[in-house]
């Protein structure tokens, strides 16, 4: 049972804020937020620690929001961050937040961008500085960036900036910035370093931490399997076959994955049904309960809508993508209740490795890597099955040699018994194998992490810029914009680079879609 969250709506944020917060879909706090909200608004100093992946951001920016004072235009917070990625993702949840807000202005600083545009920028008057602190100390020392009237630093992922160096020029930074301010600080971990800067730069910090959620996973195999994309739907039909779980429920990202895994299971037979968030809430209801009264034994589903899943004898999950770390702990936990066992299984393909460790890391649990289901395994639990089915039929039909059926009468005047149930056999199995192969895509021989170019129809002339196909991409494609790789822009035609595994999701995803409202074609480029 989940205990009663904080709602944002009871922190009394300004209207405009919460307005964004209902839009952007954010509900409850999480745990860190509950925490930290109202002790930074407080006015004081604070060390929070927190997983990854926990909202730390929100945690800290919606009070820095209640305390800018929106007539003024000089700098008022700034925020010091390990990387410009982390920099950019802060600022774009700051204007997630202040998107009905126009006075209050925040711009981003790092390296690696042209110096003039932040200057530029700067100029226009910003009240929340969100900057690497290499950059932040370039602009201080060309005196475009004042920090005399800031009431406000917050050290985000501080271990990151001590590990990266940074020591020395936060420092400089926060003794430029007056006494009498509020420093926040969060940290995924402590260390000495970390204690020390907060003693000297932090009055009387209040200590937040939140612990990772602990797992009860003794009943559970966890069971990590490295493939190929093309190769999850059969994977997932082996493992049911396999296991032969009364109830299983296979995870995947996007409702995208969910419809189409679906539609491969109903069509080789298996009882399965999808949630995800685009069936309606009263559905889903109706679903979820056929799920527990064991109507059918496969529930194919997104994390979002399989959050409160509590269901007996759930003894298989698969993880058809590699979730997120908070999801992996919320998917597993599922099986292996009431002391029943479970088996956890989590697809891997190519590069998904290193996540594979950050999840261990983060659930503080252990996967083992397993094998595929052999070829063996799978065609004897087959063929104990089809001895099991036709021992049925026998059995319930009280099927015996007297033989009333007149096409076995007709058959078994020239051959022997034998003969003819080999050739019904042989009939049975061309029928499934013309089933199993209409499934597979377009392109299959393809290693999951070569590159491959792409190419696509529309380029500068249509004013298309690489942020417009990384967004297309990422909405339509089931790909992040860390994976794609590449992009040129040629004038009439624009080529880009994905990982081979992510070539079906694409090709499928971008058909029939607009990029800067043209029409496009997208293929295969022939070569390098
Ligand atoms: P952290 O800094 O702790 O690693 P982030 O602040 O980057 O975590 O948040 C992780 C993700 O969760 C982001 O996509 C963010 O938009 C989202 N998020 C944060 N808080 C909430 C919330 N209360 N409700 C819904 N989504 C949230
Ligand atoms: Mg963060």
């Amino acid at each position: 049972m989940e205990e009663e969250k904080l709602k944002f709506e009871e922190l009394g944020l300004a209207k405009n804020v919460q307005r964004a917060l209902d839009e952007a879909g954010y509900v409850y706090t999480t745990s860190i937020q509950e925490q930290a909200i109202p002790v930074v608004l407080q006015g004081r100093d604070i060390i929070g620690q927190s997983q990854t992946g926990t909202g730390k951001t929100a945690a800290y920016c919606l009070p820095i929001l209640e305390k800018i004072v929106k007539e003024e235009k000089y700098a008022q917070a700034i925020i010091l961050s390990p990387t410009r990625e982390l920099a950019v993702q802060i600022t774009e949840e700051l204007r997630k937040f202040t998107k009905y807000e126009d006075n209050i202005k925040c711009v981003a600083i790092y390296g690696g961008e042209q110096i003039t545009r932040q200057i530029l920028a700067l100029k226009k008057g910003v009240q929340i500085i969100v900057g690497t602190p290499g950059r932040v100390m370039d602009h201080i020392r060309r005196k475009t960036l004042k920090l005399n009237n800031i009431s406000m630093v917050v050290l985000d992922e501080a271990d990151e900036m001590l590990n990266m160096g940074f020591e020395e020029d936060i420092n400089t930074i926060l003794s430029q910035v007056p006494e009498e301010r509020q420093t926040v600080l969060f940290s995924a971990t402590m260390n000495k370093t970390i204690l020390n800067i907060s003693k000297k730069y932090l009055k009387d910090p209040v200590n937040i931490k939140i612990k990772a959620k602990e797992l009860t996973v003794e009943k559970i195999d966890q069971i990590s399997l490295e493939l190929k994309s093309s190769m999850k739907d059969d994977t997932v039909m082996n493992l049911i076959d396999l296991n032969n779980p009364k109830k299983s429920v296979v995870f995947c990202n996007t409702k995208r994955k969910v419809d189409k895994l679906i539609e491969v299971l109903k069509k080789s037979g298996y009882n399965a049904e999808c949630l995800h968030g685009d069936i309606k809430q009263d559905q889903r209801q109706r679903i979820m309960n056929r799920f527990k009264k064991g109507e059918f034994g496969i529930l194919v589903a997104t994390d979002v809508v399989a959050r409160g899943i509590d269901v007996d004898e759930l003894e298989l999950v698969i993880n058809y993508d590699i979730p997120q770390e908070e999801y992996y702990v919320h998917r597993i936990g599922r099986t292996g209740r009431n002391g029943n066992c479970g088996k956890a299984y989590t697809f891997v393909v190519g590069k998904e490795k290193s996540k594979l460790f950050s999840i261990q890391k983060y659930a503080n649990t252990k996967i083992v890597s397993g094998k595929l289901p052999s070829m063996q395994e799978i065609s004897a639990i087959k063929n104990k099955q089809i001895v099991q089915d036709i021992q049925k039929v026998i059995d319930e039909k009280q099927l015996n040699a007297n033989i009333k059926n007149d096409i076995l009468v007709e058959l078994l005047k020239n051959n022997d018994v034998n003969v003819v149930a080999q050739a019904l056999f042989e009939m049975l199995n061309t029928k499934k194998d013309n089933k199993v192969n209409v499934e597979n895509n377009v392109v299959n021989n393809i290693s999951d992490t070569e590159s491959v170019r792409l190419f696509l129809s529309v380029g500068k002339k249509d004013h298309v810029m690489a942020k417009d196909i990384v967004g297309s991409m990422a909405a339509n494609g089931s790909i992040s914009g860390s994976e794609i790789g590449k992009i040129s822009i040629l004038d009439k035609f624009s080529f880009v680079e994905v990982p081979g595994c992510y070539v079906n999701s694409v090709l499928d995803g971008m058909k029939g879609k607009q990029i800067k409202g043209k029409k496009f074609n997208i293929e295969m480029a022939n070569s390098k």
